[in-house]
């Protein structure tokens, strides 16, 4: 097996894209901690960025922090233990929040610090509290940097991402001016949720879906322009749905799963064409590699592994209709001196003249093949002895009167020996070559420039 050559384009938008855990992880951490500092110095417009929106729970901020200082722990070899140990931290808190939200218990108020404050809020009809979308938000955070630790680096990009459609969701809430969508989970906190969404699976930006996407091959720009489609379209479709035909009164919904079904289609059908173009040239160039595997670069002509295959093919179809092959083995005369006399270059002038006579001189189904240096062969397909010696004959005197451009007599004549064997199905095609090889040097050592079959 060939090495998979993977590296020729370099994959600069997945260093890009592992570049952005830092500064992601950063501003979570930040934005979290102003929070904090919100309710210790009691300004509440830094942990409620909207007057009457819901504010940034403290409990929401701990998480904040802490998730921010877990993305940005897996940077520093040295803090590789915080990664998993702030992720479990979030894990129990937000678990104790949403097993708060099943059985109506209490727990997570034990752990939220400020809590005075959040009761007076409450007291006073402001929205604060870890909503349970922030907190499933947070329990995937914390559980993709927790498996990442472990090294479970699929399963925590599969966590990272579906986490990520918890904030988006609420983006989507704000932006379309739907509360239902985004409940208790403050703007910031959402803005939050989706910068350490995208940071924790940018830590598997090398492996897996993140890699394809990011891939600088088609592949990849197919997946990207999809993603970003795939995402915009129906997210404006629907705006516009929400903006105008619900306040006209239309019920929307129906038309909006049709339209993004055909948009579906329409992604699938244009990434078809690409793919088939795609496939298309991989197809050619596949061809063509075959092609050049099995022939010779010099005349063009088939290889001796071309040759192999095509006689092994040959026998076992003459088992079956108990008819001929033929192997003709072919050495030119004294090439050395044909070589030292007119030169290399000329000698391999020489070769490609023999090699286009060859060609000339036998039907379609038949195949010449260089064997190597100055040595070639001929297949000779459903042939009897008689046809063979013809054709043989032929063969020799073709090559002894063919015209080579530059060539003196003055270099002598350009001859061949030609050794020919039989193989009826009851031989091997290696027994055939001996048998041809033995015959051509039979041709040799009587004077060269003749033909010789094989003794049975
Ligand atoms: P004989 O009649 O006994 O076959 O004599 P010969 O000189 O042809 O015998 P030999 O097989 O010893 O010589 C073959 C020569 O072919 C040796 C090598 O330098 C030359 N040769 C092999 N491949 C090439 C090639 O690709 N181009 C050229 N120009 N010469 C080649
Ligand atoms: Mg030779
Ligand atoms: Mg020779």
């Amino acid at each position: 097996m060939l090495p998979v050559i993977e590296n020729d384009k370099p994959w600069v938008l997945v260093g890009f894209y592992q570049s952005l855990v830092k500064p992601l992880g950063a501003v979570g951490l930040i934005l979290g901690m102003i929070s904090i500092f919100g309710y210790l110095f009691g300004i509440e417009a830094l942990y409620r960025p909207m007057a009457n929106g819901p504010a940034t729970n403290p409990l929401t901020a701990i998480c904040m922090i802490f998730i921010g200082l877990g993305l940005l722990s897996t940077l520093n070899k040295k803090n590789q233990k915080l990664q998993y140990l702030l992720g479990i931290v979030v894990i129990v808190i937000t678990v104790a929040n949403i097993s708060d939200f099943i059985f109506n218990s209490n727990v997570s108020t034990l752990l939220t610090p400020f809590y005075s404050q959040v009761l007076l809020d409450q007291e006073l009809g402001k929205t604060n509290g870890l909503g349970i979308n922030s907190a499933l938000m947070f329990l995937g955070l914390g559980f993709s940097l927790t498996l990442y630790h472990f090294k479970k680096l699929i399963a925590a990009q599969l966590i990272a991402f579906i986490t990520l459609a918890i904030p988006m969701i609420s983006i989507t809430g704000y932006a379309y001016g739907l509360d239902e969508f985004y409940g208790k989970m403050s703007l910031l906190t959402a803005s939050t949720g989706v910068a350490f969404s995208i940071a924790t699976l940018a830590l598997t930006a090398n492996i897996g879906a993140v890699k394809a996407i990011l891939s600088p091959y088609i592949g990849g720009r197919i997946a990207r322009l999809q993603t970003i489609c795939g995402y915009a379209i129906p997210s404006i479709l629907g705006y516009l749905l929400v903006k105008s035909l619900n306040s006209a009164g239309i019920d929307s919904f129906g038309l909006y799963v049709v339209t993004i079904c055909w948009f579906i289609i329409l992604m699938v059908s244009i990434s078809a064409i690409f793919q088939e173009r795609v496939d298309i040239e991989r197809r050619k160039g596949e061809q063509l590699l075959s092609i050049a595997a099995m022939s010779d670069n010099l005349t063009g002509l088939a290889n001796r592994r071309k040759f192999l295959d095509f006689g092994q093919e040959a026998i076992e179809r003459i088992k079956r209709t108990h008819k001929q092959v033929w192997i003709l083995m072919i050495d030119i005369d004294y090439f050395k001196r044909i070589n030292d006399t007119a030169g290399h270059a000329m000698g391999d002038k020489v070769l490609v003249a023999v090699s286009q006579t060859l060609k000339e001189s036998i039907r379609i189904v038949d195949l010449v093949s260089r064997m190597g240096g100055e040595e070639f062969s001929i297949i000779l397909i459903d042939a009897d002895i008689k046809g063979v010696e013809l054709v043989a004959e032929k063969i020799r005197s073709n090559v002894g009167n063919m015209q080579v451009e530059g060539w003196t007599n003055l270099h002598g004549a350009i001859n061949i020996s030609i050794g020919c064997g039989l193989n009826d199905g009851s031989q091997t095609l290696d027994e055939t070559l001996k048998d041809a090889d033995g015959a051509l040097y039979q041709a040799k050592n009587s004077g060269r420039n003749q033909v010789c079959f094989a003794r049975k």
